[in-house]
């Protein structure tokens, strides 16, 4: 298939952009996005740049009704020299295809869809924001279109993406938090949809988000959801654990989200010779581990944090406090490697950053 020319339709105005140091999460949005459509007999077609504005929608859209959706997170980060680099962008096209299977969502051309982000950041480029640990936030997302109240996958779908700069995840550095380990709700299941980025997922963690808040803490660690034993993941990121010198974490089950940052991890956690293992890993061990004293670190994965250490867990009213609340070397050290990376302050070794 011939590459399709990509329409820009530039905005005839520029919004205020907010100060580096002030960034509200993903309430701004630069001044144009991506648009393309689908339908069953012309395939994805008419890719365009367009101003941001807000859609007109039959109310009948399946994307109300049945929730056929699904979506992507990556960061641009300013480097050295002005340079603005992404992270691993293929891995990110790949996993929303992938999503889209799952919910039964015609696949995307990656690398087309990836050249037209690469202009879509181009022409926003004043948009990232240059301050250490700012970003622009990008979020590719497909709905289905089509108005029929039929429980069937729609024949017509929007691929859009937006953008909106966004801050520090952790003002003033990492920072240990407390996570409730969530033991009524949970958020997958083998052969369900907790591999897919689709909304479903995140919309049904809120009423467990709002109860560990309530209990004190700031994410819920899920277990599995037919013997709530093993776990699983730690609110929207994955989870390691460095137990006596070996780093675990949980095994690909089908109801994990595969981050892109935990594939990171391990690919230099084996490069610099420690030991790393996917494997299923119950709440009981890591508590019988947490008794013998040899649990050393525990932290989140993710782009929107990279690294999110744990500093306590709440579990059945008993608590583990982890390595003393304070941030562990190894923590600090893939912190530093990824940031690094991602703003070319690192030599990228692996080819994972893409300059624009
Ligand atoms: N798990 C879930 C449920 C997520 O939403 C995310 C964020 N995409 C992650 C894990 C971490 O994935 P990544 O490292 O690709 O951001």
């Amino acid at each position: 298939m011939t590459k399709q020319r990509l329409e820009i339709e530039k905005s005839n105005q520029q919004k205020p952009k907010p100060e580096s140091d002030q960034i509200p999460f993903g309430s701004v949005f630069t001044d144009h996005m991506f648009v393309m459509d689908y339908d069953s007999a012309k395939g994805w077609y008419d890719p365009r740049i367009v101003p941001y504005e807000p859609l007109t929608l039959d109310p009948a859209a399946m994307i109300f009704h049945y929730g056929q959706t699904v979506f992507e997170g990556l960061k641009a980060y300013r480097g050295e020299g002005d340079r603005i680099l992404l992270f691993r962008p293929e891995q990110n096209f790949a996993r929303l295809n992938r999503s889209s299977e799952r919910l039964s969502i015609p696949p995307i051309n990656e690398e087309e869809v990836m050249d037209h982000l690469r202009e879509l950041i181009s022409l926003e480029k004043d948009w990232v924001p240059e301050t250490k640990g700012t970003s622009l936030y990008i979020r590719p997302f497909i709905i289905a279109t089509e108005p029929n109240l039929a429980v069937a996958p729609s024949k017509t779908y929007k691929l859009m993406i937006i953008l909106s700069p966004v801050g520090s995840y952790f003002t003033g550095g990492l920072r240990p938090v407390t996570i409730n380990v969530e033991d009524q709700f949970t958020r997958a299941v083998k052969g369900g949809t907790g591999m897919a980025k689709t909304a479903g997922n995140y919309s049904a963690a809120y009423q467990a988000q709002a109860k560990a808040s309530q209990e004190g803490g700031a994410e819920v660690l899920w277990l599995d959801g037919v013997e709530k034993r093993f776990i699983e993941e730690v609110g929207s990121m994955n989870i390691f654990f460095k137990i006596n010198g070996e780093v675990i974490t949980p095994e690909l089950s089908g109801s994990i989200l595969k981050g892109i940052t935990r594939m990171s991890i391990i690919e230099l956690l084996q490069d610099w010779g420690i030991p790393v293992t996917e494997r299923k890993i119950s709440i009981d061990e890591l508590y019988q581990a947490y008794e013998e004293g040899i649990v050393e670190e525990v932290f989140g994965t993710g782009t929107a944090a990279v690294i999110s250490p744990v500093g306590e867990f709440n579990w059945l009213g008993k608590k583990m406090v982890i390595n003393n609340h304070q941030i562990g070397d190894l923590s600090q050290k893939l912190y530093d490697t990824i940031t690094g990376i991602q703003r070319g302050e690192v030599t990228d070794s692996y080819e994972w950053t893409v300059e624009v």
